[in-house]
């Protein structure tokens, strides 16, 4: 007699519906903003709501440089860039922009700006509506690394709209990654970067560095050409655990 063979086996639990569903910890409520007034969710960490930079300061750690007016905040590009004064690592971020409608300029010197995560990867903030530049420099790209999918920007005058998912890196003790960063951005509901690796720092000249950090602040960026000001309103951030 071969073993296993004229024997008998317990059968197999026949499953049923609730041996797969589970019911603790239930989601904790977060109440979303309101669809009128385009306020931050109940859970978010508030950087800047139309009133003052409190959350920010000038890059050398001097009060926030930027003009305040009218709900909305103005680069003053002699101010240079600002940072919040906390750090984060791994967060949700909305943050809206608008150029001026009569912005003039092209290619980079056309509403230049910049979002940087955690003071390192820059997601490409430009006026890119019918002006053309390269594409790893685009709105929406993650600068000089990778273009956006598609470029849905509204025209000057008119509010742009980012979403960014940002994961943070791990890394190993040689100082290496261990785990990338990755980023997803959604400009204005359209999907231009999905779960996109980041191979390193945004440099402006060269090859993306990989560089040691923890958590880092967000900073916008003042950049240098000639156009007028861009602005920005409703900026708000939920760090993930
Ligand atoms: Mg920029």
């Amino acid at each position: 007699m071969t073993w296993g063979q004229d024997k008998t086996y317990p059968e197999q639990q026949k499953m049923e519906p609730r041996m797969t569903e589970y019911w603790t910890p239930q989601p904790k409520v977060v109440t979303p903003g309101d669809i009128k007034t385009n306020s931050a969710p109940s859970d978010a960490i508030v950087l800047f709501d139309g009133k003052d930079l409190k959350a920010w300061t000038n890059s050398n750690g001097d009060k926030a440089g930027w003009t305040v007016h009218d709900g909305i905040v103005t680069v003053n590009k002699s101010q240079g860039d600002i940072i919040t004064r906390e750090s984060f690592g791994s967060f949700q971020l909305h943050l809206e922009w608008c150029v001026p409608e009569d912005i003039s300029g092209s290619s980079q010197a056309r509403g230049n700006s910049g979002v940087f995560l955690q003071d390192k990867y820059e997601v490409q903030i430009l006026d890119n509506y019918q002006n053309e530049t390269y594409v790893n420099g685009f709105a929406g790209s993650l600068y000089k690394q990778t273009p956006p999918l598609v470029n849905p920007l509204r025209k000057p005058g008119e509010w742009n709209v980012y979403d960014i998912i940002y994961t943070a890196p791990i890394f190993k003790e040689d100082g290496s990654y261990l785990y990338h960063p990755y980023v997803t951005v959604i400009v204005n509901g359209v999907l231009v970067q999905n779960h996109t690796e980041i191979w390193g720092t945004t440099e402006y000249i060269g090859l993306p560095q990989v560089k040691t950090h923890g958590d880092g602040p967000i900073r916008l960026q003042a950049h240098g050409d000639p156009s007028k000001p861009i602005s920005f309103r409703n900026i708000w951030l939920r760090p993930l655990k």
